[in-house]
């Protein structure tokens, strides 16, 4: 207790007559080490060049001196470390030093995540691995957060953070313009409310860094050296064997004592006037710090001994500190804060021409793999749950599956670090990301197979298209695939397959014939593209046969419900000739749209929306911002940033167009030309334009995928939607598929442009008094809205610089891939956009996997055993979604003093994991007031509702990462000067036993939830 009484000593002497102001300034050195799960080196790079000694060294230097501390951040690192590297007696020393409150695990997901481009389901899954393993592990659950590099704050993660119990909030990255104000007027600190529909229920307090940011001031006046980097900076591959680094800082000694003293000093006071408290947060450390503790810890140790045996003349006393302690220090302060709406800090620049608008659109590729990984990934867990319970003895071993499930929940986890799924990597740590996603689905493909007691198939690929390609097979082949529907919704809708064949005819399990297309693919001229229409229960799956033949479709009774497509081809169409445009008008009609193609352009012209019988002038093609490489020249774009010296250019001067009519789906596909007479198209559109079959409102949605690439260097390309809505340029755009932010067009004295872009994950819209046009996304992008009725989205990128930090690092994303990202495009009255939009874009994401079964049995097989049988649904409202089913295998009790009692009971804690405890979420889509029916708060019995499922036995609500029992999560209050209602509502208990659960707008609800044993 060395430096509290010499800080208890300083308050006696002084406090008789000191102010709040000029009370001696407090600060707490954090010490901590920022370890980017990728970026420029791959995890095992890292791990072998510094991660495993931080962690090894951290906790020798801690046992050796009882006032230091240490914060840990990102969990795969540490896991691994835990679980590959340290010996018992290290891992003793780490369980004493959590459990003294002196190594504190901060965030506790499995990495920092992105919070711009990364979606709420995925940023929720990477935090409930991290915080299943502190739990279980240690008995411990994180309540603060260190979200110190994201590039950007978005509104939805203090959200996310205030449902999993945290009591406090950190930021850094905000525009440069803002910090300095919110530094000049004492308002880095505030409470934030950020759903607008949650409010103070799940508000928190939220700290955002000073101008330092994370890392501990660089610049030492007295010396040539860094300053407080005593262990200098990691070596890649190899640590040195001498254990000399590079820019080791000069060591602390009697000569240099003195004025580092005065820098520290100087520095926390210079700090100390940016808040309301006199404490200052004092981060040590920066990137890839403390991998040799000891030389760290060894001159601070006496720096601070100086520093606070002259308190009296610094005026400052310093201790080292979590960053707990020091929340709770602010805490305590009981002050009265200011309250931060559902604004978030999004678009972020550090400059005046460095806008962090880039990485929105940066590696399209990697975004899409990691969109379509969390998707197979909660198709598979629904999958097995249900298996699960219905078959607790089925044959598919449930060590293994669980193995399958949890590489694939790592990997999409990993890639949300913020220099992951944000592109803004090395091409090396981007394959990593991608080989371990890629492996991993593989692996859940063999699990689904097996699931659905199929033979053995690595082979295949299911999502999003299936190809069927059996070439060289008889005539008459056979082709069974199981279709399954990941969501707790009833669903119509068309499945696409590639296949191999011109003709096919596709029957159902009960041999009925389905309407189906098959028609020529627009991709190669050896595959066709097959469309069947398929109607699918919440949670079900269902077998499908489909009869192949080289011939056209005559003679099986599923003919005449297969309709096979021809294309009409238009003549192509010169940019220069458009004078004469818009006299001959195209219709292409559904049962909701009339869209008009222009035949003298080959572009579209107009959408009708016949439900109100409007009309919107809309214009699609692709334009191109021309990048900067030359630094000399000036500012340049990268991955991180975006940056142009002008407007976008058409990126075309001919459109071809083909279309194709059909009675399920009619496809218009449009090729962009460079020049009048290139052979091979830039870029390409194909619209489908769907029929409506059911009642489901499918026929609102047109689908439209994109052809670019590989890009001319230094080009960024945008595909532009014009429209003659009066939208003012406002925009609205999503934060992580949460809610939707307004994004008014800002005019800035210089970059205006690319400060005016903003992050989309799942969706964004403009619109004016009457109509709206909403784009939905597979994968995150960037969009704008440059001119009145214009939504330009960031497709892909490809740009080299000669920036010697670029080229140092390999930064300077030279894409040279194809990317294919798919839209859908809905366009109505803004109340009918409503009710619609949040569902499409759950259902884009989620569309029905297709399971290929590898030979095709004869005869089709009654009453098969396990999953391929059709299994009950499982439906929630049209207002609920079911954001997880799984069984996250964790081995902990649900009651918190049982499971503390094992902990710290000594034994061996590597039991069976809980294979019948299933992990619940549901989620409310609409915000208050959104629309006048949908908006209202949801009441369902959950035992009704998961009926299908099993028979529910007992119901336990959980906080969003399942550690507490939302019983006894106590948060802590803040002070706010309007006193609305704080946090945690009474929620039902566990012992509620009529299992009734109402939601309101914009809840997400956690369960553990038990069902009876062999419930089918
Ligand atoms: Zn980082």
């Amino acid at each position: 207790m060395r430096l509290f009484s010499v800080f208890a000593f300083i308050c006696c002497f002084c406090s008789h007559e000191a102010t709040a102001e000029d009370q001696p300034i407090q600060a707490f050195v954090i010490p901590h080490s920022h370890m980017d799960v990728g970026w420029v080196y791959t995890i095992q790079e890292s791990m072998h060049a510094y991660a495993a000694n931080v962690y090894s060294s951290v906790t020798e230097e801690l046992s050796k001196v009882k006032e230091r501390r240490f914060i840990a951040v990102e969990q795969e690192f540490f896991r691994l470390w835990w679980d590959t590297v340290a010996s018992d007696s290290q891992k003793k020393q780490v369980r004493q030093l959590v459990k003294e409150g002196r190594l504190e695990f901060i965030i506790g997901g499995q990495v920092m995540h992105d919070e711009a481009v990364t979606d709420l389901d995925d940023q929720i899954l990477q935090l409930t691995e991290g915080h299943g393993f502190l739990y279980e592990t240690f008995g411990v659950r994180p309540r603060f957060s260190w979200h110190v590099d994201p590039f950007g704050a978005s509104a939805a993660t203090p959200v996310l953070f205030a449902l999993a119990g945290f009591n406090a909030h950190l930021i850094s990255r905000v525009d440069y313009d803002l910090k300095d104000g919110m530094q000049r007027d004492k308002k880095l600190q505030f409470v934030w409310r950020g759903s607008p529909s949650l409010k103070a229920q799940q508000e928190i307090f939220t700290h955002t860094m000073d101008q330092f940011s994370y890392c501990t001031p660089s610049q030492l006046p007295f010396s040539n050296s860094s300053g407080f980097y005593w262990n200098g900076v990691a070596l890649f591959p190899n640590p040195p064997k001498d254990g000399v680094y590079p820019n080791m800082s000069l060591p602390v000694t009697k000569e240099t004592i003195q004025p580092y003293a005065k820098t520290m000093v100087e520095n926390i006071k210079r700090r100390a006037a940016w808040f309301r408290t006199n404490h200052v947060l004092w981060p040590w450390g920066c990137d890839k710090q403390f991998y040799n503790s000891s030389v760290q810890f060894g001159n601070m140790d006496p720096l601070m001994k100086y520093i606070n045996q002259n308190s009296k003349e610094f005026g400052v006393t310093v201790r080292y500190a979590t960053l707990g302690e020091y929340f709770q220090s602010v805490h305590q302060t009981n002050l009265t804060w200011d309250v931060r709406g559902s604004e978030d800090f999004l678009p972020y620049s550090t400059e005046p021409y460095q806008a962090w608008t880039g990485f929105y659109a940066s590696r399209n590729v990697l975004k899409g793999a990691a969109r379509r990984a969390s998707s197979l990934l909660h198709a598979a867990e629904t999958l097995f749950t249900r298996y699960r319970i219905s078959f607790p003895d089925g044959p598919v071993a449930k060590d293994w599956a669980l193995d399958k499930l949890r590489a694939l929940r790592w990997a999409v986890s990993e890639v949300q670090h913020h220099d992951g799924i944000t592109g803004t990597e090395s091409p090396k740590v981007a394959e990593m990301y991608t080989q371990h996603l890629m492996e991993a689905m593989m692996g859940v493909e063999e699990l689904l197979a097996a699931l659905f007691l199929l033979p053995h198939n690595p082979a295949f690929s299911s999502v999003p298209d299936s190809s069927l390609h059996e070439k060289g097979v008889d005539e008459g082949l056979e082709q069974h695939v199981i279709i399954y529907n990941p969501l707790a919704w009833n669903i119509t809708t068309l499945v696409n397959m590639t296949v191999a064949f011109p003709s096919a005819a596709v029957y159902d399990d009960g041999g009925q014939p389905v309407p189906a297309q098959i028609q020529r693919s627009a991709r190669s001229n050896a595959s066709y593209d097959l469309f069947v229409v398929v109607e699918l229960g919440g949670l079900q799956n269902r077998k499908y046969a489909i009869r192949f033949s080289e011939t056209a479709c005559s003679e099986q009774p599923g003919c005449a419900r297969m309709y096979a497509a021809k294309g009409v081809a238009f003549e192509r169409r010169s940019v220069k000739n458009w004078g004469k445009k818009g006299r001959r008008l195209l219709p292409v009609l559904s049962e909701c749209y009339k869209l008009m193609f222009d035949q003298d352009t080959n572009l579209l012209h107009s959408v009708t929306y016949l439900q109100e019988k409007r009309r919107v002038r809309v214009t699609q093609d692709f334009w191109e911002y021309n990048a900067n490489g030359d630094v000399k020249a000036g500012p340049i774009s990268d991955n991180y940033i975006f940056s142009t010296n002008g407007s976008a250019v058409r990126a075309y001067k001919a459109v071809q167009m083909e279309i194709i009519p059909g009675k399920i789906v009619t496809e218009v596909r449009q090729y962009f030309y460079r020049e009048d007479s290139d052979k091979d198209y830039a870029y390409s559109i194909t619209t489908r334009v769907p029929k409506c079959f059911g009642a489901a409102p499918q026929c609102q949605r047109l689908e439209q995928t994109y052809s670019l690439g590989p890009l001319r260097l230094n080009t960024e390309v945008v595909l532009r939607t014009a429209s003659s809505l009066k939208n003012n340029q406002t925009l609205y755009t999503d934060d992580n598929g949460y809610q939707m932010m307004r994004r008014t067009y800002r005019k800035f004295s210089n970059n205006t442009l690319a400060r005016n872009y903003f992050p989309m994950v799942r969706a964004a819209f403009i619109e004016d008094d009457l109509s709206r046009l909403v784009l939905l996304s597979d994968r995150a992008h960037g969009a704008s809205s440059q001119a009145d009725g214009q939504l330009e989205v960031m497709l892909h990128r490809r740009l080299w610089n000669n920036l010697a930090w670029n080229l140092g690092y390999n930064l300077t994303l030279n894409d040279s891939s194809v990317v294919r990202p798919t839209l859908w495009m809905v366009l109505g009255s803004v109340s009918e956009t409503s009710k619609l939009h949040q569902r499409a874009a759950i259902e884009l994401q989620h569309r029905p996997v297709v399971v290929p079964i590898d030979q095709p049995r004869k005869p089709w097989q009654e009453k098969e055993p396990g999953l391929s049988s059709p299994v009950s649904p499982v439906v929630l409202p049209p207002n609920l979604h079911l954001l997880s089913l799984s069984v996250p295998g964790w081995n902990y009790s649900s009651a918190h003093d049982v499971h503390l009692s094992h902990v710290h009971s000594g034994k061996n804690l590597r039991s069976e994991p809980d294979f019948d405890r299933v992990l619940l979420r549901i989620m409310h889509l609409f915000e208050e007031g959104e629309d006048p029916e949908l908006s209202k708060p949801v009441t369902i019995n959950l035992k009704e509702v998961l009926q299908g499922v099993g028979e529910v036995k007992v119901l336990e609500e959980r906080s969003l990462t399942g550690t507490w029992d939302i019983a006894r999560l106590q948060r802590w209050t803040w002070k706010t000067a309007d006193n609305l209602e704080k946090h945690n509502r009474p929620y039902r208990s566990g012992q509620d036993k009529d299992f009734t659960v109402t939601i309101s707008p914009k809840e997400v609800r956690t369960f553990f939830v038990h069902f009876s044993s062999g419930s089918l």
